[in-house]
């Protein structure tokens, strides 16, 4: 049963003339697939619908190709053709009663145009504005570039009707949308009557809004929105967003309150906690009579409920816990507490979209899968023919198998060498800033416990023997990886000479507690992920002089996917890390290393007591490969399959879905060589042909 408490939640709301019929409000979020996979986009919304949200909105829509962010894999709205993936999109959404919003971006400076090479047109022109430091200058745009995007905004509202949305999302967050472009002093360098005082800053929004409400005949509801905080001297500030609001109360039918970049925005659980913004948010909702939503990775409904009845908030938005959970509304409406699967708050989503690849969620490992395997997010297809699964090893790999095995009804063996379920993760947890990481283990063994049909043995050390006297029908090894004693990862593709009286560790050694203190510490990070930044910070912890050297140009190179990277470099800053660029160790003395410049081989000596490696991992393989040598088959078993780290470690996401894949694989028919799941491909315009 809900708890009472929670019944605020499913109070329905107006926002301008539609009744969202609950306060669970997913905000847009990109997802790497985008106008590239629409059937993949549209099934993960419609498992949003289904799983009870009251709004659900797409990602960014590009209403022009006079501004758009290629490599990032957004909407389009450019032209009528675009309408019907759209209205398939907004049928999905509401077909659970949920309002279908559409999120229209002008991305003005910070649109490069890679792909339409338009010149880009900004409120005051200057170099574009990305993550990736284009070489292009966006044209300043004079009085009748306005009048032309307000044109084509005004085509994209059309459209934006026809195609069956309930509302349309002006964005001005994040440094992305033209709106903030206009707000803040920063962008805005006009004198004329779009530029200076706050009134003139605010003209185009003013004109867009009221021209939204004319062309959707006041039928759809208009939200905006907005940065809560731009940084700097000339930034959009918090003060000012304020005075905007209260200029401006009644503008939209909602404001919907992100903060001011995205990496602010999205913070990870590393570095955010659950409701960050709250102080920036507070207050706000005493400015305007209109709703209020606002973000904050939140999981709890407790939280969620708080933030409503302290009168921060009127809808709780989420983009990260509706990919870790479509289902969230559903379970809380229903008390389902225990079921609820929360974000860890890892940005691997986000990585999906920077990567220009497709989204892929660590909780969740049926995002983005729903329509290209048919995977759902909480339901398992009914299980094959044969009865019984062994799994080996209870990290996320195993985990995840076992659960979703004994979801699909197979009778499930569970065995784990150690005490404890969560393998990687019960160790990388223990690690300064990465407690939430839990949760994959937590929201797994949870599940787990009460099913009839699973049988878990922890202080089990399978032997190849073991395994196969098991009786299963199918055996997957999940054994997962071990971190290398030594310098082979990317730049080192062999060892490298070593001196055996230099104290060497690993990440494994740090977690199991092995840990130098009070020395003067090398440690060297051919990974690039978060690993070594984190046992960085627990070296300073442990009271060690740190010197975190890397081949890279900037530490962690790869976070910056995850919206991480200039945060950890500030973190190891303020901890007094000395960090050592481009510089790779080619020698390992016993008190010292030399280092090599990656660019020049020039040479230089570094002193430490000790060095920790932290470069590549080592799959646990062996049991699989000792099995397979036996007869395995004769022994009843109809696969032995190889499967996450242990087969080929990456990223906690990377096993559970591999956890997923194998489980979802079993008694399949072989498809052989055919490809392992949906996609589309680009039509050829009518009159294209390849005959001659
Ligand atoms: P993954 O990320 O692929 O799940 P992990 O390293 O997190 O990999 O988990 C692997 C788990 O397998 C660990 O908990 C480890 O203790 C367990 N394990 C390794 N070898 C055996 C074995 N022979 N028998 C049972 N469990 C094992
Ligand atoms: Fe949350 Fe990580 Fe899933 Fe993103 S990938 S929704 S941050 S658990």
């Amino acid at each position: 049963m809900r708890d009472p408490r929670h019944d605020i939640l499913f109070t329905p709301l107006q926002i301008g003339p539609k009744l969202a019929k609950n306060r669970f409000y997913q905000v847009p979020h990109c997802n790497g697939g985008g106008y590239r996979d629409p059937s993949a986009v549209v099934e993960m919304r419609r498992t949003k619908a289904e799983g009870g949200w009251g709004v659900i909105f797409t990602e960014q829509t590009e209403i022009h190709p006079t501004s758009e962010i290629t490599p990032f894999i957004e909407q389009h709205l450019w032209d009528d053709r675009d309408i019907p993936a759209l209205a398939h999109m907004a049928e999905a959404m509401k077909s659970h009663g949920a309002l279908a919003g559409i999120q229209l971006a002008y991305s003005g400076i910070n649109g490069p145009n890679l792909y339409s090479r338009e010149v880009p047109l900004a409120v005051t022109g200057g170099p574009i504005l990305t993550f990736t430091s284009d070489p292009v200058q966006a044209r300043t745009m004079d009085k009748e570039d306005i009048r032309n995007l307000r044109r084509w905004f005004q085509g994209a509202f059309r459209r934006s009707h026809q195609a069956g949305f309930d509302l349309i999302c002006l964005y001005g967050a994040h440094g992305f949308g033209i709106l903030q472009h206009f707000l803040s002093r920063a962008t805005n360098h006009r004198t004329d009557d779009y530029g200076g005082s706050l009134t003139n800053r605010a003209r185009f929004l003013r004109e867009i809004v009221e021209d939204a409400r004319e062309t959707t005949k006041g039928e759809l509801a208009v939200t905006l929105r907005m940065s809560l905080h731009e940084a700097g001297a000339y930034g959009f500030s918090n003060a000012e967003l304020r005075d905007f609001i209260a200029m401006h109360a009644e503008l939209p039918d909602l404001w919907d309150l992100a903060n001011g970049t995205w990496e602010a925005c999205s913070g990870t659980s590393r570095f955010k906690d659950e409701g960050a913004q709250e102080d920036l948010v507070r207050g706000i909702k005493d400015l305007t009579p209109k709703p209020v939503v606002g973000v904050g990775r939140f999981t709890s409904p407790d939280a969620m409920v708080r933030q409503i009845k302290t009168g921060i908030l009127d809808f709780i938005g989420a983009a990260r816990p509706s990919i870790a959970d479509p289902f969230l509304p559903l379970k809380v409406q229903e008390g389902r507490y225990e079921d609820i699967r929360e974000c860890i708050g890892c940005n691997i989503c986000v990585s999906g979209d920077m990567t220009g690849s497709i989204s892929r969620c660590t909780q969740n490992t049926a995002f983005m899968e729903e329509w290209r395997k048919g995977w759902h997010p909480d339901r398992a297809r009914p299980k094959g023919a044969s009865e019984t699964v062994l799994i080996v090893g209870a990290g996320p790999t195993g985990l995840e198998a076992a659960l979703q095995a004994a979801k699909r009804g197979y009778k499930v063996t569970l065995a784990e060498a150690t005490a404890t379920l969560g393998g990687r993760v019960a160790q990388e947890r223990q690690l300064p800033g990465l407690s939430a990481w839990g949760r994959v283990a937590d929201y797994r063994t949870g599940q787990l416990a009460p099913l009839p049909n699973v049988d878990i043995y922890r202080d089990s050390l399978l032997t190849p023997e073991d395994a196969l006297a098991m009786g299963a029908d199918h055996v997957a090894i999940a054994t997962g990886s071990s971190w290398r004693r030594d310098a082979v990862a990317r730049l080192h593709l062999h060892g490298i000479p070593t001196d055996p009286a230099m104290p060497l560790y690993t990440p494994d050694d740090l977690m199991a507690g092995r840990c130098p203190e009070g020395q003067s510490v090398a440690l060297y990070d051919d990974d690039h992920f978060y690993m070594g930044s984190v046992l960085a910070e627990l070296l300073v912890a442990k009271g060690n002089k740190v010197h975190f050297v890397t081949p890279a140009v900037k530490v962690a190179e790869w976070s910056d996917n995850t919206l991480e990277q200039g945060t950890i470099m500030r973190r190891l800053l303020e901890l007094g890390v000395e960090i050592h660029l481009s510089k790779a160790p080619e020698t390992i003395g016993a008190q010292e290393m030399t280092l090599g410049c990656t660019w020049t081989g020039r040479q230089s000596a570094l002193a430490c007591e000790a060095l920790v490696y932290v470069t590549s991992r080592t799959p646990n393989d062996h049991l699989y490969h000792a099995a397979k040598a036996l007869d395995w088959q004769a022994a009843g078993i109809r696969s032995l399959k190889l499967i996450g780290d242990a087969a080929a470690p990456g990223p906690i996401a990377w096993a559970t879905y591999a956890g997923r894949n194998w489980a979802e694989s079993l008694d399949q028919p072989n498809s052989g060589d055919a490809l392992s799941f949906r996609r589309e491909i680009a039509a050829l315009e009518p009159g294209v042909s390849l005959l001659p």
